[in-house]
């Protein structure tokens, strides 16, 4: 590690020794040291499928785009059963050991964060959890495994059969509205947080891209960990780049030496 980037995660270890109220903000880029890829990056999942064919809209309108949705969960489901947290994951869940974080908001649906330690209660879930399928009539609960074992047969899926209803991830597709609680609870967190941590999200997905800038405004630092630049950069108080689970790594050995 090269002395400016140690300053720099230096700079990160005291500022979280002085927060009490910390909110960590993550996206895709988090969990692609564990092996699932993020939307965005070159070899990302947008460069096979096309976001605006798996829309919300489509998929209730169309039985052909509700087909392509169901081929894209398939190969997601696949590419992410069995998945272990990484060390990034693991530094987050050891900062809530350490009693410094009011919650993990996640744009995620892998639900690694749980999986390393992070208390379900604490963990913000903002796109909804890819482990869960529902009626979108009436709410009732399909194990995914029920689905993905129906879709490796070859065989559709059908409606509920409780209601008829359609069956849906219970994921937030583009075009589809956040679930109301857990938004104005990561608002309240944010705006409440003293340091605001934000690790591996190209903050470009609204509204939860505004969360950041929210905790920004009420006065809390706003730090940024990304492989690359972000919109939100111009207004960070310290930006780090490089991978999520070397900079978290390095950062909470440093954390027991300020
Ligand atoms: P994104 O794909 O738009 O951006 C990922 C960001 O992480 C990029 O800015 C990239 O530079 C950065 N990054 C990638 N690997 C990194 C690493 N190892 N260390 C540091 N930075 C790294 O993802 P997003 O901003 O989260 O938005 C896309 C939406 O897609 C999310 O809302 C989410 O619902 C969904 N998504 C979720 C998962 C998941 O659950 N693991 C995976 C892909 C997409």
């Amino acid at each position: 590690m090269n002395k400016g980037k140690k300053e720099t995660l230096m700079e990160l270890a005291r500022w979280i020794k002085e927060s009490q109220r910390i909110v960590v903000f993550t996206g895709a880029g988090i969990s692609t040291e564990s092996g699932i890829p993020d939307f965005r990056s070159p070899g990302g999942i947008w460069d096979r499928f096309d976001p605006s064919e798996l829309s919300y809209p489509n998929f209730i309108a169309n039985p052909v785009s509700r087909r392509k949705y169901w081929e894209f969960y398939r190969e997601y489901w696949k590419g992410a059963t069995g998945v272990q947290p990484n060390s990034a994951h693991r530094a987050v869940a050891d900062l809530e050991q350490q009693g410094k974080v009011m919650a993990v908001i996640t744009q995620n649906i892998d639900g690694l964060h749980q999986a390393a330690g992070n208390s379900p209660a604490k963990v913000l879930e903002l796109h909804g959890t890819m482990w869960e399928v529902r009626c979108l009539s009436c709410n009732y609960f399909y194990p995914w495994e029920e689905i993905f074992n129906l879709l490796e047969g070859g065989r559709e899926v059908n409606n509920c059969h409780q209601c008829g209803g359609l069956l849906k991830p219970a994921t937030v597709s583009f075009g589809q509205s956040l679930p109301v609680g857990t938004l104005q609870e990561a608002q309240r967190c944010s705006m409440n947080c003293d340091l605001l941590l934000c690790i591996g999200s190209s903050l470009v997905v609204y509204p939860a891209a505004q969360l950041p800038e929210t905790a920004k405004n009420s006065g809390a630092k706003l730090v940024i960990i990304n492989r690359e630049s972000t919109p939100l950069d111009s207004i960070a108080d310290l930006i780090i780049k490089g991978e999520a689970g070397e900079i978290m790594t390095g950062v909470l050995e440093l954390l027991e030496q300020v």
